[in-house]
């Protein structure tokens, strides 16, 4: 890749950060995105289908997805004046990050989500990250001193956390949230949430200083239609739109938000299977002899190996494509493996039995 020198005119701090680290590659089992493994169901995309031949494409969309902020509302039991939505929750990082994080503070863990570091630093935040417990749960005294110091800044949580999978007991994430004062922004993204039967939506309600992030990308098996939401306060909401560009969410994407949400059946029946099989594979390759699997409340597993490199290969000689993790704080050996569907984990199984 080409860096720098060339184009003085771009900002020092986009120079100096890496590209979001993704290599799309072909292979017969896909369980590198944590996607879910089945796709939308054909009779809802035909219902999604109707009604986007129905709408007027040559119009603007909705400003501010205002209809789909009342469903979503209605789903979340949300006032939706406290509802902002972008094509994916990577993009109200973005946006929360520009609104109280750029010349501020940005405080989370580490290992932890690339995009909250890759902001932070684009957007020229001070960034503090605390290393998690060997055992990947929260250090709450030690977020609490970072936390005592002060914002103003922007403090993210993951609950469950990625990439590791780890649920952190509620006690925890109460004092972690308690212990931030008003001067930090404080976020709490549960994008694996309905995976871990979590909801820490009480600990958000009517508090000016905290947002849930949730998103469609992976219990809804929407990954490719592109739609994360925050959940705040009416107030905060207002502040964080103004960030957001006007009709930024298109007919197919609202159409198809809308339809799933009014059957959120499959989704739900998708969990439970991809629950069962994360025990399944959690449990057969506890037995592996060289290679440590960490337990995980998500739909993927942390599984550390004694040569990445050497593993990755392996099972990608044998079709399947996992993540590399092996790059992030701890995480030497590791790699990431999402879970898809029965005979996919089997596959999975028996490739990692025979590289031991
Ligand atoms: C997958 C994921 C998201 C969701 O990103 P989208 O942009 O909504 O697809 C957010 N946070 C974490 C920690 C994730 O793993």
């Amino acid at each position: 890749m080409t860096t720098s020198q060339s184009l003085p005119s771009v900002r020092e701090a986009v120079r100096r950060t890496p590209a979001y680290p993704f290599t799309p590659i072909d292979a017969r089992y896909k369980l590198d995105q944590n996607e879910n493994p089945y796709d939308f169901p054909e009779e809802l995309k035909v219902l999604v289908w109707e009604r986007v031949r129905s709408a007027e494409w040559n119009r603007y969309p909705d400003i501010h997805a205002d209809h789909l902020r009342e469903v979503i509302g209605r789903y979340e039991d949300w006032d939706p004046k406290g509802i902002v939505i972008t094509p994916g929750s990577n993009v109200l990082i973005q946006k929360i990050t520009e609104l109280a994080g750029i010349g501020q503070k940005v405080l989370t863990v580490k290992p932890t989500f690339a995009i909250y570091q890759l902001e932070a630093s684009m957007l020229g935040a001070n960034l503090t990250q605390v290393p998690l417990n060997p055992d990947f749960s929260m250090p709450v005294e030690d977020l609490g001193r970072e936390l005592a110091a002060g914002g103003p800044g922007v403090f993210y949580v993951t609950e469950p956390h990625a990439p590791s999978g780890f649920l952190d007991d509620r006690a925890a994430v109460e004092a972690v949230l308690e212990a931030a004062s008003n001067s930090w922004l404080t976020v709490l993204d549960e994008a694996y949430h309905q995976y871990a039967g979590c909801d820490h939506r009480d600990l958000i309600r009517g508090r000016e200083d905290r947002v849930l992030l949730r998103t469609f990308s992976k219990a809804w098996g929407l990954a490719g239609i592109r739609l994360g939401y925050a959940l705040t306060t009416p107030a905060l909401a207002t502040e964080l739109q103004k960030l957001v560009p006007a009709f930024n969410i298109n007919v197919l994407t609202a159409a198809t938000v809308e339809v799933a949400l009014e059957n959120p059946a499959y989704m739900h029946e998708r969990v439970r299977e991809g629950v069962a099989e994360r025990e399944r594979v959690y449990a057969r390759l506890s037995e592996h002899p060289t290679w440590q699997v960490y337990p995980s409340r998500t739909n993927f597993l942390l599984i550390r190996t004694p040569d990445a490199s050497a593993a990755y290969r392996g099972l990608l000689e044998r079709g399947l494509l996992v993540r590399r993790q092996d790059s992030g704080y701890t995480l030497e050996g590791c790699l990431r493996m999402g879970i898809g569907k029965p005979h996919e984990n089997d596959a999975f199984l028996e490739a990692a039995f025979e590289l031991s």
